[in-house]
């Protein structure tokens, strides 16, 4: 099972991710968490990185992927695995798409979980405010990454929509509900 889970900030991709992963036994890839615990090692890449990541900006295509390219050839990929905040480009997805041919695979699901920007900014700030601990969370930064989404990723699930990959689902409700919807598009029988 090779799932890609594409979403706005805020739309609970991180947590949905988390308990897909472990439940399908596959790794989660998440490139923030990877990125902010290289920034937080303080090696040369985290010090690349950190002002992107403080400014809500994305860092530049060519070294995620390659960071993307390194962690899906590893052996614990090899059942599959769930990239979360990955692609978020469609230089990206392209990028992705290649990796996978070259190793003559592809993507079983690709999912989307949509809710509208009042209800993200909403959840953001509520996360900003319980002190989520993350550099990125006050709203101008908040604001940035919404952006962000709507201009460079945003396409990303038009991308996948052309290839006629694209599972939409409704990203409102509890994390149970979600959780509830999820499940039934990776059962899906017409994918695998
Ligand atoms: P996330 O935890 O997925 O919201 O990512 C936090 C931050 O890491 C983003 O705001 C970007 O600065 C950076 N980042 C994560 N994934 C990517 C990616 N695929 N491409 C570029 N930047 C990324």
């Amino acid at each position: 099972m090779r799932v890609v889970i594409l979403g706005p900030p805020g739309a609970g991709k991180g947590t949905q991710a988390e308990q897909i992963a472990k439940s399908n036994n596959i790794p989660h890839i998440s490139t923030g968490e990877m990125l902010r615990a290289a920034v937080s090692s303080g090696s040369e890449l985290g010090q690349r990185v950190s002002s992107y990541l403080d400014s809500g900006a994305l860092v530049p295509d060519d070294l995620i992927i390659d960071i993307i390219k390194e962690r899906i050839t590893r052996p614990d990929c090899d059942r599959g695995f769930l990239l979360d905040g990955f692609p978020r480009t469609v230089p990206q997805a392209e990028a992705l798409t290649g990796m996978l041919e070259s190793l003559g695979k592809g993507l079983t699901h690709v999912l989307l979980l949509k809710v509208p920007d009042s209800v993200l900014m909403e959840r953001i700030m509520g996360r900003a405010s319980a002190g989520s601990g993350r550099s990125d969370d006050n709203e101008d930064v908040v604001k940035k990454r919404l952006k962000v989404y709507h201009e460079q990723t945003a396409p990303v699930a038009e991308y996948y929509k052309k290839r006629g990959e694209l599972l939409e689902l409704d990203g409102l409700g509890t994390i149970e509900e979600v959780r509830a919807r999820i499940d039934k598009a990776l059962s899906d029988p017409s994918h695998k």
